[in-house]
């Protein structure tokens, strides 16, 4: 189970989660993307029914309903799985504040929840509030996008500090598994400069694998598709399909 983390916002977490998530079902895999955003990003890229009074992740943690009740499958996506979260969920952070084992709320769901999958993928607000904390807490590894801009390290301490903290309070086994350089553009200095910084920092956690920036990306949500079936020949969907073979690997040694 990966939760993919950063509290900035626009750095490619929800591009990230729906892409190598789709990647990974067009290999076989069978994966469930679980929407922890009240803005339901990736329930709409994934064409998963989030409004209205659809049950979503908020019942989940709030509510104990049960995943199996709100789990659907990705249309024409065989293998793929999305939990949606409505904006309902905005009020969740909120709400747990005052209930039991408010951090495990969703570790405690996925420990009723008995489906046969490969790989689970949180995509997480942009926020380090109790939503990402509970991803955090269910979680075996983090992935955190890193956008290849200014001050792309800038807020990366605070985020790194919670992963520790919650590895020593609440999930020893968590791990930063992954960092992923999203956005990149190559015609520029300073994605190579952002690109380096982050590779002397953290070694062999960053994919080989970096994101390009690409207009398909942001174009394929609006039809509900990834960028796989949106623009297979993109630089985009190429970039996506070699991440996800890069995890996958990964999770082999
Ligand atoms: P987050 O979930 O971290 O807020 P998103 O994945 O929603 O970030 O990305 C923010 C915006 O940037 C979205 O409009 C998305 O379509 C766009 N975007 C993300 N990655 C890329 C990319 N590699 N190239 C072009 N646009 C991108
Ligand atoms: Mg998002």
């Amino acid at each position: 189970m990966i939760a993919v983390a950063n509290q900035k916002g626009g750095v490619g977490k929800t591009t990230t989660s729906v892409n190598i998530a789709a990647a990974l079902s067009m290999n076989g895999q069978r994966v469930l993307v679980v929407d922890l955003d009240p803005q339901g990003n990736a329930s709409t890229a994934l064409a998963t029914e989030h409004r209205g009074d659809v049950p979503d992740v908020y019942q989940v943690l709030v509510d104990d309903l049960p995943l199996a009740d709100i789990v659907k499958q990705v249309p024409e996506m065989p293998g793929l799985y999305c939990a949606p979260a409505t904006i309902d969920l905005a009020g969740a952070e909120i709400e747990l504040v005052s209930l039991v084992a408010r951090e495990a709320r969703l570790r405690r769901a996925f420990s009723a929840y008995s489906a046969e999958l490969d790989y689970i993928i949180i995509d997480c607000p942009p926020s380090l509030g109790l939503l990402t904390v509970n991803a955090l807490v269910a979680a075996d590894e983090v992935m955190i996008p890193i956008q290849c801009e200014y001050y792309a390290l800038e807020g990366l301490g605070q985020l790194l500090r919670n992963v520790d903290l919650i590895k020593a309070h609440l999930n020893p086994t968590l791990r930063l598994s992954t960092i992923v350089l999203t956005m990149y553009d190559g015609r520029t200095r300073l994605a190579s400069q952002v690109a380096e910084e982050v590779r002397a920092h953290f070694g062999e956690t960053v994919l080989n694998t970096v994101i390009p920036r690409s207009v398909r990306l942001s174009e394929a949500p609006s039809y509900g598709q990834s960028v796989m079936t949106y623009d297979p020949g993109s630089s985009g969907a190429m970039a996506y399909m070699d991440a996800a073979r890069e995890i996958a690997h990964r999770a082999l040694v």
